[in-house]
C-alpha cells in the first residue's frame, strides 16, 4: 500500500493545475480501492458550499453543477464532524441528500474523510459502491492517509489556481497570505522577481565523451566562469558587507576546488564520461548525502551544491549563458532555495525584500539579509512561486508572511506602514543621541544584538548604549573551520573597539540547536534539547579556554567586556564556566596582558533556570532573559518551525509571568537583568518589560529607534497599569489585543499590525 500511496503522491505533485490533479486523485484512488466511485467535493470558502469537483464513477456531467451547503447532506457531515464517516446503507441515512444529476442512487455503501490542511477543512473525499458493505479498516486507514497527504498538494494547487486567475469558485481572491518564518526583520511591497536554477541537472543524460582531455577542459572552463560570477557577486556586495561577512562566498569558491567537487567530476570524465553526467553523478550524490543529515545547518549545505552544480552545468550547456537581466525599482526576489550567490545579482538599489520557499531563519541567506537591513521571510511551503513572476507583493518580515492579491485596504495599510519605517528611520539622526526616558523621567538602557560587523555600524548610527549580545557564533558559522585565537581575537577587538567606551556583552559560543559549524557536526533526533550552548563548551574546554581568552586579549586597554553564557540548566554549569573564565584571567594576566576581570552573566532561557534566578544571580554579575529559547522551551513550540508558529505566543501569560519572575529575582540578590530576545525590540513588549524593569532592553538594531521613539512618549506609571491589567489575563490572544489596544489609545496605531487575518 505504502508504494501505491508514494506513487500516487508523486504522480500529483507533478499535475500542471489542480483540476489536473483532481482528476488524478479520483482515477488512482477509484483503482487502488477497487471501488466503483470515487468522487472530491471543495469547499468554497466564498459561499461556504461544497462544489463536485472530480469523479470517477459518477455522472460528469454533474462536475461544477453539485453543490451542497457546508453541513448539507453526507458530505457536510463530514466536514463538520471533521472525521470520516462509513456507511454500509447511505440512502437510509437521515442526512443523505438525493442529486438526480449524479446517478448516484445506485450505490449502498459510502466512505467519506475530510481533507484537512492546517486545521482548515478544504474538501471531502468519497469513495461508493453498490453492494451495501462497511468498508474495513485497512480501506479506511487508506483513504484517510491519502487525503492526509494530498491536502497540502491540494492546498498548493488550490491557491496557484487562485493566483492565475483559474480559481474554481469564479470569485476574486484577494489577500492571499502565505506563511513561513521570519528571516529579517522589515516590510516591504514591490514586484516579485522568480529565479530558478540554471539549468536543470535531473534531466542531464548519461552519455560518454570521445576526448576525455577537451571534456576536462571544458569542465575547468566551466568553473573558472562561476568562479569568475561568484567573485563578481562578492564583489558587488562587498560595500555592504565586511571582509569576515564575504567568507561565505570563499566557502561557496572552496566547494568546486580540486579537493572537493571538481576532482570527483574530473576523475568520473576521465572514465570515459561526458562533463555534464559526471557533474551531475557528483552533484547528486553530495546532496543525497547532505539531505540526510539530521542536522539542518549541514541540510542546507546540499542547497549551495545544487546551486553550484546548476550554475556550472549552465556553462556547460550554453557557455553564454550569463547574461544581464533587468530588475525593477522594487524587486522581491522570490525563489525555491534563495542562495547568497542569488542575492548579489540584483543591484542593492533594486532590492526591497528576500522570499524562499525553503530553508529557515538560519539559512546563510537569512544571516545576510539581517545583515543587509533587508526583509525576508523563509520556508514559505504553500507558496507557487512560479506564478508570481511580475505580480505585486508585500513581504511582512516581522510576522513571516507574503501577501499576494492585494486588496487596497490591506495595500494601504501595509504602504502606512513602509511609509512610517522610511519616516523613523529618517528621523534616526535626530533620536540618535537623546535618551530613552520616559515621560515621568525613568531612564531604560537601550543595547543592541549584533552578529555581524554590518550590524555594529547601523547600531552606531541608531544610538545603541552598548551591546546586549554578540552572538559569537555567527563568525564561527561563515569560517570552514574553527577560527584561531587571534582571529578571534582581531573580530572581538573590532567590536569592542567600535562601542568603546560603551559595554559589549560577548556570548560564549552557542551552537547546537538550529545553529550548527560545517566543520563540527552535531547529528542529533532533538537538537534543541540535545548538546547545545553551554553544554558543548563545557564539554570542549579547549574551545571555550581559547574564545574566552581571545575575548580578555581583545579587552586590553579598553576593558569594555562582559562575558555571558548561554543555555544554562543548573548551577554546575555557572560554577564549571566561572571556574576556566577565572583560570583564563589568571593565565593571560600571568602572561602580562594588562585586563581587567570582565564582569560575567548568565542567560536564563530554560525553564529550570527560572525557578533558580536568585542562585545564580548570587553567583554572576548580571543576568540576561533570551526570550527566543525561552518562550520555545516553556511552550514546547520550535522556533523556526512554520507548522508551529502560530503557537510560538511571546505574549503567553505563563512567559509573561515568567519574565516578571525573573527580574524579581534578579533585583532581589541585587544583580542587573537585561532582555536580549525579539521581544524587546517590540514596542508593545518593550513597554511591559520596561515596567517589569528590566534595566536594560537589547533588540535588534533596526528595532531600536521604534521602541526608543514609543518609550520617550509614555510615562512609566501607564505602562506600570497596563502591565498589571495584562498579567490578570490568563489568554496570550487576549493580553495581544488588549496591549495593541493600549498602543492604539496612546497614540501608536502605527505600531500594532495592520494585517486583518
Ligand atoms: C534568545 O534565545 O532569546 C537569544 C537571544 O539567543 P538566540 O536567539 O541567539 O538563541
Ligand atoms: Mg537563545
Amino acid at each position: 500500500m505504502l508504494s501505491v500511496l508514494r506513487s500516487i503522491v508523486q504522480e500529483v505533485n507533478a499535475a500542471p493545475d489542480l483540476g489536473v490533479a483532481l482528476e488524478l486523485i479520483v482515477e488512482r484512488v477509484h483503482e487502488a480501492m477497487n471501488t466503483e466511485v470515487c468522487s472530491i467535493y471543495l469547499l468554497d470558502p466564498e459561499t461556504n458550499r461544497y462544489i463536485l469537483m472530480a469523479t470517477k464513477g459518477l455522472n460528469p456531467a454533474a462536475i461544477g453543477k453539485v453543490k451542497l451547503g457546508h453541513s448539507e447532506g453526507l458530505v457536510g457531515l463530514v466536514g463538520v464532524r471533521e472525521e470520516p464517516l462509513n456507511l454500509h446503507n447511505a440512502p437510509a441515512h437521515p442526512r443523505y441528500r438525493y442529486f438526480p444529476e449524479t446517478g448516484e442512487e445506485k450505490y449502498k455503501s459510502f466512505l467519506g474523510v475530510p481533507i484537512i490542511h492546517h486545521r482548515k477543512v478544504l474538501g471531502v473525499l468519497v469513495v461508493q459502491q453498490r453492494a451495501s458493505r462497511l468498508f474495513d479498516e485497512g480501506e479506511e486507514a487508506f483513504l484517510v492517509t491519502i487525503s492526509a497527504q494530498l491536502a497540502a498538494i491540494i492546498a498548493h494547487g488550490e491557491a496557484s489556481d487562485i493566483i492565475s486567475g483559474l480559481d474554481f469558485t469564479g470569485q476574486k481572491a484577494k489577500d492571499i497570505c502565505f506563511k513561513g518564518v521570519a528571516g529579517s526583520a522589515g516590510v516591504a511591497i514591490g514586484s516579485c522577481v522568480v529565479f530558478y536554477p540554471l539549468a536543470d541537472l535531473n534531466s542531464v543524460p548519461d552519455k560518454e565523451c570521445a576526448d576525455i582531455e577537451a571534456e576536462i577542459a571544458f569542465f575547468e572552463s566551466a568553473v573558472e566562469s562561476v568562479r569568475q560570477d561568484i567573485r563578481q557577486v562578492g564583489a558587488r556586495l562587498a560595500s555592504q558587507l565586511r571582509p569576515e561577512e564575504q567568507a561565505l562566498f570563499d566557502v561557496y569558491l572552496g566547494m568546486l576546488d580540486d579537493t572537493a567537487l571538481s576532482g570527483e567530476v574530473k576523475n568520473i570524465i576521465n572514465k570515459g564520461h561526458w562533463a555534464q553526467g559526471a557533474l551531475k553523478e557528483v552533484v547528486q550524490e553530495y546532496v543525497r548525502h547532505f539531505e540526510a543529515i539530521n542536522d539542518p545547518y549541514l541540510r542546507e549545505r546540499a542547497v549551495d551544491i545544487k546551486d553550484l552544480g546548476q550554475r556550472v552545468l549552465a556553462y556547460l550547456q550554453k557557455p553564454d549563458s550569463s547574461e544581464e537581466r533587468e530588475y525593477p525599482q522594487d524587486t522581491i526576489l522570490v525563489s525555491e532555495e534563495l542562495t547568497p550567490s542569488m542575492l548579489g545579482e540584483v543591484p542593492k538599489e533594486n532590492l526591497r525584500a528576500l522570499v524562499s520557499v525553503l530553508g529557515s531563519g538560519n539559512s546563510h541567506v537569512a544571516i545576510l539579509a539581517r545583515a543587509m537591513g533587508l526583509p525576508c521571510v523563509m520556508g514559505v511551503v504553500d507558496m507557487p512561486i512560479s506564478k508570481l513572476e511580475g505580480r505585486q507583493v508585500i513581504v511582512d518580515g516581522y510576522k513571516g508572511e507574503v501577501f499576494s492579491h492585494l486588496s487596497p485596504e490591506l495595500l494601504s495599510s501595509y504602504s502606512v506602514l513602509v511609509e512610517e519605517e522610511e519616516q523613523i528611520s529618517k528621523g534616526f539622526d535626530e533620536l540618535k543621541d537623546k535618551p530613552c526616558v520616559t515621560t515621568d523621567g525613568h531612564h531604560v538602557s537601550m543595547w543592541v544584538n549584533t552578529g555581524l560587523m554590518t550590524d555594529v555600524m547601523r547600531s552606531l548610527n541608531h544610538g545603541a548604549e552598548g551591546v546586549g549580545l554578540y552572538r559569537t557564533e555567527v563568525p564561527f558559522m561563515i569560517n570552514d573551520r574553527f577560527p584561531s585565537e587571534l582571529e578571534q581575537r582581531d573580530c572581538y577587538r573590532e567590536q569592542l573597539d567600535a562601542f568603546s567606551p560603551s559595554m559589549v556583552t560577548m556570548r560564549t559560543l552557542d551552537i547546537g540547536g538550529d545553529k550548527a559549524l560545517t566543520y563540527f557536526p552535531i547529528k542529533e533526533e532533538n537538537p534543541f534539547l540535545g548538546w547545545r550552548g553551554i553544554r558543548v563548551t563545557l564539554d570542549h574546554p579547549e574551545i571555550f579556554l581559547v574564545q574566552v581568552r581571545a575575548m580578555l586579549k581583545a579587552s586590553e586597554g579598553l576593558d569594555n567586556l562582559r562575558i555571558m553564557l548561554p543555555m544554562i540548566s543548573n548551577i554546575s554549569e555557572v560554577e564549571e564556566a566561572l571556574h576556566l573564565i577565572y583560570r583564563v584571567y589568571h593565565e593571560v594576566r600571568e602572561e602580562g596582558v594588562d585586563v581587567k576581570m570582565p564582569p560575567v552573566g548568565v542567560m536564563i532561557e530554560v525553564p529550570s533556570a527560572i525557578f533558580q534566578v536568585k542562585e545564580i544571580a548570587e553567583r554572576v554579575d548580571f543576568i540576561s532573559v533570551g526570550s527566543n529559547d525561552l518562550t520555545q522551551y516553556m511552550l514546547a513550540v520550535d522556533r523556526n518551525n512554520p507548522r508551529v508558529a502560530s503557537l510560538y505566543h511571546s505574549f503567553h501569560p505563563a512567559v509573561l509571568q515568567a519574565l516578571y519572575k525573573i527580574v524579581c529575582d534578579a533585583h532581589a540578590v541585587g544583580k542587573q537583568a537585561s532582555i536580549c530576545g525579539e521581544l524587546a525590540g517590540d514596542p508593545g513588549g518593550a513597554i511591559l518589560l520596561a515596567a517589569m524593569g528590566y534595566d536594560i532592553l537589547s533588540m535588534n538594531a533596526v528595532n531600536l529607534p521604534k521602541v526608543k521613539l514609543v518609550l520617550r512618549s509614555i510615562s512609566m506609571r501607564w505602562a506600570e497599569d497596563v502591565l498589571r491589567r495584562l498579567l490578570c489575563m490568563d489568554s496570550p490572544q487576549v493580553v495581544k489585543s488588549t496591549l495593541e489596544l493600549a498602543l492604539k489609545e496612546a497614540g501608536f496605531d502605527q505600531f500594532t499590525r495592520p494585517v486583518r487575518h
